[in-house]
């Protein structure tokens, strides 16, 4: 994640921060992070989404890291996805940051912060954190320029 934001970037931040960057779980233990990743990912409704991808670690990042980031392990998926990865947590284990990190596993290489990540998003972010948490983020990026039109001209696979 670079510190220089792009203005999808700047968007997508700001959308998180003004909606669900408060709501959700806040793990204390990096094991029952973990279990509810397992768990997502090991679900039907997943796999029906994102088949190619069979697991996401999770772990902390260093103490003083400000940002969460993720890492690739490899690029079998379609499109060069990978179907591993690894989730870097920054302070906190908060479900919207881990659920960010793990979209950005979901795509593309390279994906950034565009259409494809908020309406990925979105889907995760209703499936886990329920339906209010959802329409706030929604209505929080339409009120950024690139998001407008979310979830009014394409439909969310949620
Ligand atoms: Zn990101």
């Amino acid at each position: 994640m670079a510190r220089r934001l792009g203005p999808q970037q700047a968007a997508l931040y700001a959308a998180e921060a003004a909606s669900i960057d408060g709501l959700g779980i806040v793990w204390r233990r990096l094991a029952e992070a973990q279990q509810a990743v397992d768990g997502l990912v090991g679900s039907a409704w997943f796999a029906e989404r994102w088949p190619h991808f069979v697991r996401a670690v999770v772990e902390r990042r260093g103490r003083g890291a400000t940002w969460s980031t993720c890492h690739p392990l490899d690029a079998a998926g379609p499109g060069g996805r990978p179907t591993e990865g690894v989730i870097l947590v920054a302070g906190a284990l908060r479900q919207p940051t881990v659920l960010h990190e793990l979209t950005h596993l979901l795509l593309p290489r390279g994906a950034g912060h565009g259409r494809d990540f908020a309406e990925a998003m979105l889907a995760l972010v209703r499936h886990e954190m329920g339906f209010v948490a959802y329409v706030e983020y929604l209505y929080a990026l339409r009120g950024h320029e690139p998001f407008r039109a979310i979830g009014q001209d394409r439909a969310i696979s949620a």
